[in-house]
């Protein structure tokens, strides 16, 4: 049987692995985890904010310079002014973030050109290209010569993103054949190579950049203090004109700032940028690891861990200007995470929680048990033996029952119910009988669990197969358990098709003689308790037939089928003279007190020479009439002939007894019941089962017994399942009891010695 697959829930774990890393590394190319990312980043840069050093200054052109010296593009002689104040106030080195590539009037440009010279610390803007990341188009914005001869130039070329944001700048950018410092670098003294980035650290607070109004510089209000030995950048500060971005963790603001604020990482160090790929690996590394481990909660402690840490190394790898993204690592771990928990979640619903064993879920889903028969065996006290045990050991009595359910099969994959249900599937064509037996045979040793011995009783259900659902099928076979167990039979086949089919029903009439013959049909023994003396005091012979393809046929069935058609003959005979020959032994190792009780159809009381046959039955068997007792089923139809009534005088006057079975359930009014010379009456099963819950059950036994013993007749209660119902009879003065609470029918040998047994106890 190819099951063997379904006992590992968990698949290999290195298809997992592979999809993760193929998943997280098209996130990482897409970069869709950007957002995210940049998210992650601001949280962190707010747990390390850092003032700026203080070397860099920024010089606005805001709203009230424009107010008072007229719109923009200023005359150039304003820029000119304000380099002179510059240089009076001692500035260590001017910036200019204004674009003097165009001419304006001939006076300003040589007035500017001239503050240039003069101040010989000048580095204006140069732009080759601008736009968003990607898309960034060339331009050529190289100041005019007359004022670059005398200047340093830098490139204003930003790279902004889907925020505005500018998070790496270029140390430098090739402009024709020159390599033209930007902004950040210049300002921080730095050189690097063309085109190469360096992440800006936004963990600066830009509020700490010191920066002040042109028009403050140009009314001369600010000078040395502010500017002395500083690097100063000038630049417009106004919404009207643009040049404004997004800082991250600030907010908008203008160019210049993102200019200082790359400067100020220049100047702790040489910030570096590493992209996604470290962390991925990390995570993947660390998921590979996490796969390993044999234990759920230690793959799930890995994963956790790993993406804990993911999340805070760069905290402290961020205070040394190494920069990398981890959210391609974050996702590799979230999907490992989600189809673990997934596949829990799935196999949760497929598995038994306290054994792991695979539940009946899990058999009405697997597709490859469809031809193949379906065995469900049913343990009756599995939940009063659990009860019994101390608390968590219902995996160690699982164990027990699986070591013994796998005797002979020792591959079989076992489903586990609710309650003490297991199931399997077979060959079909398996001979059960022998196995199942055998198997039983291994529950008579009780198991030990925590130094307790627990009884288990095991009966099994067999489905052999059909188009039905695996869940119906199944259902089947436990009713065939639960049948098996009802009628005292180790197993059954549970085998509607045949069963109720016409066919069988005349086949299995015709076999039936056949099986006496062959010895497929048997006789159990049910013991009765004296609830009086508390001794088994007699029992009831009940036919058995285990057919060697169908396995147990029950009672009822064969029993009503030969009724039907008169063919009940037979069978009454060959149970009467096997429980005559049995009773004989039974009589003298009871002590003498001992009532044998056989089943009769009324419908036979029409043959005249039964109580011939009867008596000569008893005499060669050297059995006293008064041990036996025939009770009666169908007794309605004695009332319209007095044939039947008439006989039951006859074995009246031999001294067998006459029981009226399963009263209650046919005709039982008083007038019937005094017209029947019976001496016993034996309450339905029916009845007894629901006396310890059902207040008109209890009066019906109740009133029955009142009426029994009124008219001189003892009872006998069926269906005696509980220990409670028997301490109900005897409150009850009920005389007898009968049912699975004092013995299952059994074999005559095992009879015998739970006779012996109870006499020894009641001696002792
Ligand atoms: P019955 O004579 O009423 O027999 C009692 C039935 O109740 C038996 O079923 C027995 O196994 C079952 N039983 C005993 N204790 C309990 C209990 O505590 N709980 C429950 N649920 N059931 C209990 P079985 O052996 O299947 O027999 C069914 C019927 O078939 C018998 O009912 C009887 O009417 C008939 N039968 C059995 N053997 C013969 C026979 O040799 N000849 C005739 N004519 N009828 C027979
Ligand atoms: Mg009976
Ligand atoms: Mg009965």
């Amino acid at each position: 049987m190819d099951t063997a697959s379904h006992r590992t829930p968990a698949k290999a774990p290195w298809t997992l692995l592979l999809w993760t890393a193929v998943a997280s590394l098209v996130f990482g190319l897409i970069g869709f985890g950007e957002l995210a990312e940049d998210w992650l980043r601001v949280a962190r840069n707010s747990f390390r904010p850092h003032a700026a050093s203080g070397q860099v200054v920024v010089v606005k052109i805001d709203d009230r310079a424009l107010k008072e010296h007229g719109n923009w593009p200023w005359p150039r002689r304003l820029e000119a002014q304000m380099i002179d104040r510059l240089e009076q106030a001692g500035a260590k080195a001017i910036f200019l973030d204004i674009n003097f590539s165009f001419p304006s009037a001939a006076a300003d440009d040589r007035a500017l050109a001239q503050a240039i010279e003069r101040s010989g610390k000048v580095t204006i803007l140069a732009r080759s290209k601008i736009g968003p990341i990607g898309h960034d188009k060339a331009i050529d914005a190289r100041p005019l010569p007359a004022f670059t001869r005398n200047a340093r130039i830098a490139s204003g070329s930003v790279h902004y993103n889907y925020q505005n944001a500018v998070w790496q700048m270029p140390f430098a950018t090739m402009m024709g054949k020159d390599r033209v410092p930007s902004f950040g670098a210049a300002l921080a003294g730095v050189d690097g190579p063309a085109e190469a980035m360096f992440p800006i650290d936004y963990s600066l607070d830009v509020t700490t950049v010191p920066a002040f109004s042109a028009s403050d510089l140009l009314a001369g209000k600010l000078g040395a203090r502010q500017f002395a030995g500083r690097k100063v950048i000038v630049g417009t500060a106004s919404d009207i004109l643009g040049d404004t971005y997004f800082i991250p963790g600030y907010g908008r603001n203008y160019g210049i700032f993102v200019h200082s604020a790359a400067a100020e990482t220049l100047i702790r160090g040489r910030s570096q940028y590493f992209g996604w790929m470290p962390g991925a690996l990390a995570a993947l590394v660390v998921i590979a690891l996490a796969l390993l481990c044999r234990r759920t909660t230690h793959t799930a402690l890995v994963l956790t861990g790993g993406a804990v840490i993911l999340t805070m190394v760069p905290i402290a790898l961020e205070l040394k200007l190494l920069f990398f993204d981890i959210t391609p690592g974050l996702f590799a771990f979230a999907i490992v995470g989600g189809a673990l928990v997934w596949r829990r979640f799935h196999a949760r619903g497929l598995v038994n929680p306290s054994s792991g064993l695979p539940n009946l879920s899990a058999l009405t889903a697997f597709r490859a048990g469809r031809r193949q028969a379906i065995v469900a065996a049913r343990m009756l006290n599995f939940e009063e033996a659990l009860a019994s045990l101390p608390p968590h050991s219902e995996r160690k009595l699982v164990e027990q029952v699986i070591a013994r359910l796998g005797v002979g099969n020792r591959e079989r994959v076992i489903f586990q119910g609710d309650g003490g249900i297991f199931a399997w599937f077979a060959e079909p064509r398996e001979p059960f009988g022998n196995h199942l037996e055998a198997l039983q045979a291994l529950f008579r040793n009780p198991a030990r669990v925590a130094d307790l011995s627990v009884d288990l009783s095991v009966n099994f259900g067999v489905e052999l197969g059909s188009s039905r659902s695996l869940a119906s099928r199944l259902a089947s076979a436990l009713v065939a358990a639960d049948e098996a167990a009802r009628d005292g039979l180790k197993w059954k086949i549970h085998d509607p098709e045949t069963l109720q089919d016409a066919s069988w029903r005349l086949s299995m009439l015709s076999q039936l003689d056949a099986a006496i013959d062959k010895g497929e049909v048997w006789v159990a023994y049910q013991p009765k308790l004296d609830l009086a003396s508390r001794r088994i005091v007699g029992c009831e012979a009940l036919a058995r037939w285990t057919h060697p393809e169908k396995g147990p046929i029950a009672a009822s069935e064969f029993v009503a089928a030969a009724e039907q058609s008169n063919r009940i003959g037979k069978l009454t005979d060959f149970v009467l003279s096997q429980a005559v020959a049995n009773a004989a032994a039974l009589v003298k190792r009871a002590g003498g007190e001992f009532d044998m009780a056989v089943n009769m159809s009324a419908s036979l009381l029409s043959d005249k020479s039964f109580v011939l046959r009867l008596s000569a039955l008893l005499a060669r068997h050297g059995l006293a009439a008064r041990h036996l007792t025939l009770e009666l089923t169908e007794t309605a139809a004695l009332t319209s002939s007095g044939e039947g009534l008439d006989m039951i005088g006859q074995l009246r006057n031999l001294g067998v007894g006459i029981s009226i079975d399963d009263y209650g359930t046919g005709l039982s009014t008083l007038d019937y019941l005094k017209r029947v010379p019976a001496n016993e009456i034996k309450i339905d099963q029916s009845f007894v089962k629901g006396i310890a819950e059902s207040r008109s059950d209890r009066l019906m036994v109740q009133s029955t017994i009142q009426l029994a013993h009124s008219l001189g007749h003892r009872v006998v209660a069926e269906g005696a399942e509980l220990r409670e119902i028997v301490d109900i009879l005897t409150e009850m003065k009920c005389d007898f009891a009968q049912g699975y609470a004092i013995g299952r029918p059994m074999s005559i040998e095992s009879l015998a010695k739970r006779i012996s047994a109870d006499r020894k106890r009641s001696a002792a």
